[in-house]
C-alpha cells in the first residue's frame, strides 16, 4: 500500500528531507508547533477515550531551516508538511510552516495560483498541523490497512481535513478561536487544494477541501468524516 511507504504530504509544496536536531535552541515555531500539536493531540485523546479507544501516541519532528532529517518515508526537508505512518511521526518543516503563517506562500499553493484561497495566518498553520494529525487518527484506526487498496488518495486527504475541521470545532466551544481563524483555515484548504486530478496523488479540488474540512467544523463529529471514505 503506497501510504506504507510514502509521507502523506499535505499536497501543495514538493516534500523534501530534513530532520529534527535536539541540540538545536526551540525556536517560536517551534514551540507554536508544539502548542497547536499538544492541543489536537488532547483534543483526539478526549474523542477517542469517549469512544473506549486507547490513547493516540504520534511522534513529531520540526525541521529546522537548513536542515535535513531522515524518515522512514524518505527523505524530507524545506517543504516538507507530512505524517509518516511507518514511523509514526509528524514531520513539517520550520521553514515551510512559517512561509505559510507569513503569508510568503500565499499565491504559490496549487488552488491559490488559481485563484482560490491564500495561506497566511496562525490558524492556517494550525490547519496544516491538525490535517498531518488527521492522518496519525487514520493510522491509529486502522483505516490505511481497511481502505487503502480500494480508495485513492484523495479519500484520506478529505477525511484528513475534515478531522482537522472537527478539532477547530473543539477549539471553538473551548473558546480558543480568533476572529478570522476559521477564514483562515478556509483559504488554507483551497489553497492546497489542487486540479491534478488524473495523478495518483491528487488530494482534492480546493473546493472539496474546504467542503471537508467545514464538514468537520459545523459537526463536530469525527463520523460526520467517515464519508470521504466511502464516497470515494
Ligand atoms: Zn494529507
Amino acid at each position: 500500500m503506497a501510504a506504507a511507504t510514502a509521507a502523506l504530504a499535505l499536497g501543495g509544496a514538493a516534500v523534501h528531507l530534513a530532520s529534527a536536531q535536539a541540540s538545536e535552541p526551540v525556536t517560536d515555531m517551534q514551540s507554536f508547533l508544539t502548542d497547536v500539536t499538544q492541543n489536537v493531540d488532547s483534543y483526539w485523546t478526549t474523542t477517542f477515550a469517549d469512544a473506549g479507544l486507547p490513547e493516540p501516541r504520534v511522534n513529531y519532528a520540526w525541521i529546522p531551516a537548513g536542515q535535513t532529517a531522515s524518515s522512514q518515508c524518505g527523505e524530507l526537508g524545506a517543504s516538507a508538511a507530512a505524517y509518516c505512518p511507518a514511523d509514526d511521526t509528524i514531520y513539517i518543516s520550520e521553514q515551510f510552516a512559517t512561509a505559510i503563517y507569513d503569508g510568503a506562500l500565499d499565491q504559490q499553493l496549487p488552488g491559490s495560483s488559481q485563484g482560490y484561497g491564500g495561506a497566511v495566518g496562525d490558524f492556517a498553520v494550525a490547519y496544516i498541523v491538525a490535517h498531518e494529525y488527521g492522518h496519525q487518527v487514520q493510522h491509529e484506526l486502522g483505516l490505511y490497512d481497511q481502505y487503502g487498496t480500494q480508495v485513492p488518495t484523495s479519500a484520506f486527504e478529505l477525511q484528513a481535513d475534515c478531522y482537522a475541521g472537527t478539532w477547530a470545532h473543539s477549539a471553538g466551544v473551548n473558546n480558543q478561536l480568533e476572529e478570522g481563524d476559521v477564514q483562515e483555515a478556509i483559504d488554507a484548504a483551497l489553497a492546497v487544494g489542487d486540479f491534478d486530478a488524473s495523478n495518483p496523488g491528487h488530494h482534492g479540488t480546493p473546493e472539496q477541501r474546504a467542503t471537508a474540512w467545514n464538514t468537520g467544523f459545523e459537526s463536530g463529529d469525527p463520523a460526520a468524516c467517515n464519508q470521504f471514505l466511502s464516497a470515494a
